[in-house]
């Protein structure tokens, strides 16, 4: 909210943000998982007074620990790295006061109130929830895949397009994201490689014919990525044709990976209602099937995926919490 009367927060003294208690199970909201969603989620709850716990399982922060430079959240003129933006958003969600417990989740209960929400140690109650856990893209299962990760291995061209000025990419995956991922790194890149499985696209006609008119890109169908080599970097991409075996050797500079991403909604398969790809399906605003229960960030978007919007759908949710809460109360 704006305040209008000009004063600091300091020069009015408020009282500062609560401290967490270390011993406490019950809280008015739990937030599971810890990227840009989940912490943001924090921040905003934290700030409206609701007591408020964030499980952050065993990869706190999110894919952005994975990642080097961020060049597109705004407010960071240079960029920034990665981890250091997440530990800068998790500071500031502790500050706030939301209490963060670096631990798995293993089972919940979301059939009555108060929900209960089970980690390996202990069992925690709120009297609502947010699912920020996030979706992880799917790998190809390569040694060099594993290798080069970060080092020209990418698994979001919108993120790490810009870094690939002039050099022959490929783009792995017949589906909207790779038609998507090679038609944008096109601005880029001197010529994009779109490499699938199939003879036939998955994408869309649109998507397709996008990609198909763009004199940049050159398609590989029926090849498959064999071997992804390089020294520091990647520098050479193995294709493999699976109906003649034949092989061919592309000298790129990176490998960008759209072959899909998975949601991380196994623990919820029978509590809300998921898509047939498994994401959580929003009813009204951000709630989920089960009133009481919001989902944030990359769990349910399958559209935009980037940290900004997760941060921005964890703001969201936070928000339709605080009106649930109150409007709970009120009743
Ligand atoms: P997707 O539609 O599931 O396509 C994944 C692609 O990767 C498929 O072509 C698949 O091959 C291939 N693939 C899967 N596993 C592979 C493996 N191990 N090795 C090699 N190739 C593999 O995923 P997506 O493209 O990320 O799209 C997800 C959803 O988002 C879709 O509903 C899509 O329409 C939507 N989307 C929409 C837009 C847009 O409208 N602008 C943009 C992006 C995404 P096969 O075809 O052989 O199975």
């Amino acid at each position: 909210m704006y305040d209008t009367s000009g004063a600091t927060l300091l020069e009015k003294k408020e009282k500062p943000y609560k401290k967490p208690d270390e011993k406490k199970t019950k809280y008015d909201v739990i937030i599971i998982g810890a990227g840009p969603a989940g912490y943001t989620a924090g921040i905003y709850s934290a700030r409206a007074r609701h007591d408020t716990l964030i499980l952050s399982g065993i990869l706190p922060g999110g894919l952005l620990v994975n990642t080097t430079d961020v060049e597109n959240y705004p407010g960071f003129e240079q960029g920034i790295m990665g981890p250091d933006l997440m530990i800068a958003i998790r500071k500031q969600t502790e500050r706030m006061g939301a209490k963060i417990i670096d631990d798995e989740v293993v089972n919940v209960d979301f059939k009555r109130t108060p929900f209960k929400v089970l980690t390996a140690s202990e069992e925690y109650e709120a009297n609502a929830i947010i699912i920020a856990t996030g979706a992880n893209p799917r790998k190809l299962g390569l040694e060099g895949e594993q290798t080069y990760a970060g080092k020209g291995v990418s698994y979001c061209a919108t993120c790490d397009g810009p870094f690939f000025r002039n050099q022959e990419l490929v783009v792995v995956g017949g589906g909207d994201s790779a038609m998507e991922e090679a038609t944008f790194l096109t601005k880029f890149a001197s010529k994009v490689h779109i490499v699938h499985r199939r003879n036939e696209l998955r994408a869309s006609k649109v998507m397709q014919e996008r990609a198909l008119d763009n004199p940049k890109v050159q398609f590989h169908l029926n090849f498959e990525v064999e071997e992804i080599n390089g020294s520091e970097k990647v520098q050479e991409v193995v294709l493999k044709n699976n109906q003649s075996n034949e092989k061919t050797a592309l000298e790129v500079g990176g490998v960008f990976v759209a072959i899909g991403h998975e949601p991380s909604t196994k623990l919820f398969e029978n509590q809300v209602e998921l898509d047939g790809e498994g994401y959580i399906v929003l009813g009204k605003n951000t709630e989920t099937s089960v009133s009481g229960v919001f989902a944030a960030g990359d769990v349910h978007d399958h559209r935009y995926r980037q940290a900004v919007t997760a941060a921005g759908y964890g703001c969201m949710a936070a928000i339709d919490v605080d009106n649930y809460l109150t409007e709970k109360k009120q009743k």
